[in-house]
């Protein structure tokens, strides 16, 4: 027998490959004699590289190995020919399915493998996975309340003959507070919808699988969970949250993240709103002036992350010529605007940080949980809205941005809201009670591990 192994399967965005490597760390500080295979499908969408994070994790951990496949053709490989980012990603993880072949058949003559675990949106592997004898485990980055959805979606699908998720004006999923139907995750909103049946054949595959861990804690989403185990009747899933990345700049050299921790630490405690919007989040010109135009009143301090606009991908990112005229110099004492990306984990840790205007990806929830930053809840794609509705009406941890019929925010409502998130907001308490609890869920998951 050779030495034993741990195969994951990450789906390659940012937020899926970086929770599933810190699990691999994980599994590797309770079983230091394992190692972890981690296989990597190139992704069909990449603004912000994982290459750096890839490279750190291969020098300081030598027992994490990462497998490389080759990238594939998809039938389209335009982004604006689709409707959300999931269709290319499924297309392209389920064409991959030889290269995963291949690679599990060659790990498998090398290393005794233990299991598998794989990302949701790799479930298309377990047409192959059958051929080897280890068992599969899921590891679902989003929630538990998502979770339950997943779980819950054939039944919703088959109850609802010809209905259009997004046209049904209540959903009551076990565990989850009653939602509108249009908050459900943006892949699954109409049934012709190219990924559709496939998010309903996925839902199906969970149940049969040796378990699912799950980057969340009890405290957090203690219905949702209890609502899986008890109502969905799927008893082995493993609440192992928050498992997030650690804060540190590693690279002394990013000078992007330097000048914003710096700039931070010449400002007030609490006192600066942090905007970003994750690693896909884009907004129209229109809407990035109108943001600008809210900050700008609020009189709040802010460190602002900007994109391009759709409209202008192919262009180099000007700030001066995409934000109203004299905006960067008459807000200069009080905001900074980076360019694209910004270190969030350590600016959240920041003390001058006082509230975080995000696009609800899961990722950056837990993320800012674990800073204790109350949060104003902008969903953008993919699952985001479904987070707001648990973030706001059941965890009550954010408040809403609350926008147009059109999916617009006006400039007096951005102000507003950066005003509310700074001052005397209801939700800051509770932000701060869940911070407690996660490193108490993070005590506890040491405790508990039996190795
Ligand atoms: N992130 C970051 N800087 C940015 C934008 C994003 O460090 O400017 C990180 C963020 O900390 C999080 C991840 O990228 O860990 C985004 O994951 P999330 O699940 O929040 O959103 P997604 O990008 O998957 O929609």
């Amino acid at each position: 027998m050779g030495e034993e192994a741990i195969v994951l399967y990450p789906a390659p965005p940012i937020g899926h490959l970086v929770s599933m490597v810190e699990l691999g760390k994980t599994i590797l500080s309770k079983n230091p004699s394992l190692s972890i295979h981690i296989i990597l499908v190139p992704p069909p969408y990449q603004p912000e590289s994982t290459a750096t994070y890839i490279s750190s994790v291969s020098s300081s951990f030598p027992s994490i190995t990462f497998h490389h496949l080759p990238a594939v053709t998809p039938y389209s490989s335009s982004s604006t020919s689709r409707h959300h980012h999931e269709s290319l990603l499924l297309e392209i993880l389920c064409f991959s399915n030889p290269s995963v072949h291949r690679t599990l058949f060659s790990l498998s003559r090398n290393f005794n493998v233990r299991a598998m675990i794989i990302d949701f949106f790799c479930t298309a592997v377990l047409d192959i996975t059958a051929d080897f004898t280890f068992p599969v485990y899921f590891f679902y980055t989003s929630g538990a309340a998502c979770l339950a959805f997943s779980f819950y979606l054939p039944t919703i699908d088959e109850t609802t003959p010809g209905k259009n998720l997004k046209d049904i004006p209540t959903v009551h999923i076990p565990g989850v507070p009653p939602m509108k139907g249009s908050d459900m995750p943006k892949a699954v909103l109409e049934r012709d919808d190219e990924v559709y049946d496939v998010f309903i054949m996925f839902g199906k595959q969970l149940s049969k699988s040796s378990g699912i861990i799950i980057n969340t804690f009890d405290a957090l989403e203690n219905r949702a969970i209890k609502a899986i185990t008890e109502e969905l009747c799927f008893r082995n899933i493993y609440p192992i949250g928050p498992l997030i990345v650690n804060g540190r700049i590693e690279d002394r050299n990013d000078n992007k993240a330097v000048s914003c921790l710096n700039w931070l630490d010449s400002q007030p405690e609490k006192s600066v709103v942090f905007l970003c919007f994750g690693s896909l989040g884009l907004f129209s010109k229109e809407q990035v002036i109108e943001i600008a135009v809210g900050l700008e009143k609020s009189g709040q301090r802010f460190l602002w992350v900007v994109r391009n606009p759709p409209e202008l991908e192919k262009t180099e990112l000007d700030l001066k010529s995409l934000l109203p005229e004299g905006f960067l110099s008459r807000t200069e004492d009080k905001g900074m605007v980076v360019k694209s990306w910004a270190p969030q984990v350590p600016v959240l840790n920041h003390k001058a940080v006082g509230g975080f205007v995000t696009h609800c990806g899961w990722n950056s929830i837990l993320e800012a949980v674990c800073a204790g930053v109350p949060m104003v809840a902008w969903p953008l794609y993919a699952e985001q809205r479904f987070n707001r509705v648990m973030i706001v009406d059941e965890i009550k941890i954010a408040i809403s941005m609350n926008e147009s019929e059109t999916g617009f925010v006006s400039s007096t409502e951005v102000e507003k809201r950066v005003q509310e998130i700074i001052g005397e907001c209801p939700v800051r308490e509770r932000t701060m009670a869940m911070k407690n609890a996660a490193e108490l869920a993070l005590t506890e998951t040491d405790c508990n591990s039996d190795g």
